[in-house]
């Protein structure tokens, strides 16, 4: 089974279609948190994930409402974005969002910018995506790693996705 793995994209498009192979193995229960700078591509990954789970309302940077949810898939999807929560904040503000309700609920989860998050959750698939050398402007790698064994099975299901 594989821990850690990196898939490399070429183009916005191509990042797209990894985050839907996610979504099409994605299963109840599964977190995953997405790191890397702005303009990496986390939203674009995230929005292929939607439409690999099934999800036909357009999925758009939820900055500024910090969780959306988005029905229609194969299960719900919750979409978070926790960039203006600074570390100090979290655990109050991960409250206030009824954090843990989700966590319980038939969602799965993508939270982007999840900073101290990580520690706390005890198997999640966590994605860094990182943009690559000039000139490769254009190429991303997004380098994962599952803690839990839940998350080995999601990613070693997504690896498979990617690759068959
Ligand atoms: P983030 O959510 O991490 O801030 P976005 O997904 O909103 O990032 O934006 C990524 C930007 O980078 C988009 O303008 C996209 O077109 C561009 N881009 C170029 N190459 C890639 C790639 N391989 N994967 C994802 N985005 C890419
Ligand atoms: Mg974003």
């Amino acid at each position: 089974m594989v821990a850690e793995t990196t898939f490399t994209t070429k183009a916005a498009e191509e990042t797209k279609r990894l985050g839907q192979a996610l979504g099409k193995v994605l299963r109840s229960g599964d977190t995953v948190l997405l790191s890397g700078d702005l303009g990496a591509g986390k939203t674009t990954f995230a929005k292929g994930v939607a439409e690999g789970l099934g999800v036909t309302q357009e999925v758009t940077s939820p900055t500024f409402v910090m969780v959306a949810e988005y029905s229609g898939g194969r299960m719900p999807l919750v979409h978070m974005d926790l960039y203006r929560l600074g570390d100090a904040a979290l655990d109050a503000a991960l409250t206030d969002l009824g954090f843990d309700d989700y966590l319980e609920s038939d969602a799965a989860l993508l939270i982007e910018w999840p900073q101290s998050l990580r520690e706390s959750l005890p198997d999640a698939l966590l994605i860094q995506v990182n943009t690559a050398p000039l000139p490769r402007v254009d190429e991303r790698n997004f380098q994962c790693r599952a803690t839990g064994l839940n998350s080995w099975q999601l990613l070693d299901e997504w690896v498979k996705q990617w690759l068959f």
